[in-house]
């Protein structure tokens, strides 16, 4: 017979009131390629991990199709399919995979509570946090429409495919430039859409996108939208928006990369863990250890710079292996 919570009882002094709670060896958030990694290890190392998949269950891979630079598919893979794989071998090991937002934390105490969807609360001994980071968009329809048609916001992933064409870049940082350089290596021209008169990148990385010679930088240009029959074709810019002289651009494209930043999903540990002006979380160099002892974090939340599935992987690995030796540790 259903027996309803004495709510009361299990109040806790944030003024959450938990429905239910439970304890756990090793706790996930995030089932992105940094998630699952984590999650094969510490299943093997016999923690139990417990996982919570999140908005996005597979992660970002999940929103693209071909995946052509992860090491050990040959012919390349599609995202949804990788990561369903990553999801089996996780769980051919035993990892409690659970669908759930985790929405606030408490990292005060030597056991760590985090609340799933406002309600159950977690108790876990260590946390690894692999909850990614997502990348801005403009907001204009077009992205939307033409995704996977020509709209990316990763130039290493997606760059190949536009070989010997015509991109643009939205952005003045150094992302952006970044990214411009990289694609005017691999396409014939580059144009980069900057919205001011000049670029938020450092110096020294704004002088090398000024010379590169197939980079065209369209100074005070900012996009209204895209155009093309199923694919990009073109952007329509608005150059001087607002100002004497306003005037529609039309620019020929076949693919629209945004590198206008990235929003690290780190928000509900700001709290407690140390991180970057931006957001991301900091750990300690060469580990996935962050400012409290049994917590790590790996994959894109604290990767601002490579934000790559490999390296995301690679670091949950390490995550793992972080929350196996502090376990050990703690309980010899
Ligand atoms: P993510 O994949 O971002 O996963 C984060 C996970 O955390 C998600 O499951 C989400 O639901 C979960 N989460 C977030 N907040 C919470 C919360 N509060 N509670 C519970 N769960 C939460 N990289 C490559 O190497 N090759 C490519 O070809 C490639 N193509 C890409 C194409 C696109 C369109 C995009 C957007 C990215 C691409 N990338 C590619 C980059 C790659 O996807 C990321 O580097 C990688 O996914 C990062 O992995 P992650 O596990 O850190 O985070
Ligand atoms: P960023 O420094 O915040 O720059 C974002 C850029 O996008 C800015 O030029 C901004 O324009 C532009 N922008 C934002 N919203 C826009 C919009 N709606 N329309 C048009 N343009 C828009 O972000 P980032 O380049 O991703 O860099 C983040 C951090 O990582 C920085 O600290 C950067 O130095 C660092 N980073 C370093 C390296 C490196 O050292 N190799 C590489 C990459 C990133 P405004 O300038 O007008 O605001």
């Amino acid at each position: 017979m259903f027996k309803p919570l004495d709510i009361k009882e299990n109040e806790d002094k944030t003024g959450l009131q938990a429905v239910a709670s439970e304890k756990v060896k090793c706790l996930i958030i995030g089932s992105g390629p940094a998630g699952y990694t984590a999650a094969i290890y510490a299943a093997r190392a016999n923690l139990s991990p417990v996982m919570y998949e999140g908005l996005q269950p597979g992660g970002q891979l999940t929103t693209t199709t071909e995946v052509e630079n992860y090491p050990g598919y040959p012919e390349g893979i599609t995202g949804p399919v990788m990561m369903e794989d990553f999801k089996k071998q996780a769980q051919r090991f035993g990892t409690d995979v659970r669908w759930g937002i985790a929405t606030k934390t408490d990292f005060s105490g030597s056991v760590y509570k985090v609340w799933i969807d406002d309600t159950k609360l977690i108790e876990a001994e260590t946390v690894i946090i692999a909850t990614g980071a997502t990348a801005k968009y403009l907001g204009i329809p077009d992205e939307t429409k033409y995704a996977g048609g020509g709209v990316s916001a990763c130039a290493t992933c997606d760059g190949f495919f536009y070989r010997g064409k015509d991109v643009a870049v939205v952005g003045g940082g150094d992302t952006a430039a970044e990214e411009a350089m990289y694609l005017a290596g691999l396409c014939r021209k580059v144009y980069l859409i900057v919205r001011r008169d000049e670029l938020r990148a450092s110096k020294v990385m704004a002088d090398r996108t000024m010379k590169t010679p197939n980079i065209e930088i369209l100074w005070k240009h900012q996009t209204k939208g895209l155009f093309g029959d199923g694919v990009v074709e073109g952007a329509t810019l608005v150059k001087n928006l607002g100002e004497e002289g306003e005037e529609e651009v039309k620019i020929k494209i076949d693919g629209f990369f945004l590198a206008i930043g990235h929003t690290p999903n780190s928000e509900i540990f700001k709290d407690y863990l140390e991180t970057d002006s931006v957001g991301y979380i900091q750990t300690v160099p060469g580990t996935a250890k962050t400012t409290i002892p049994g917590v790590f974090a790996c994959g894109d939340v604290q990767d601002s710079h490579y934000r790559q599935a490999v390296t995301a992987a690679g670091s949950g690995c390490m995550a793992a292996m972080d929350a196996e030796r502090y376990l050990s540790e703690k309980n010899s």
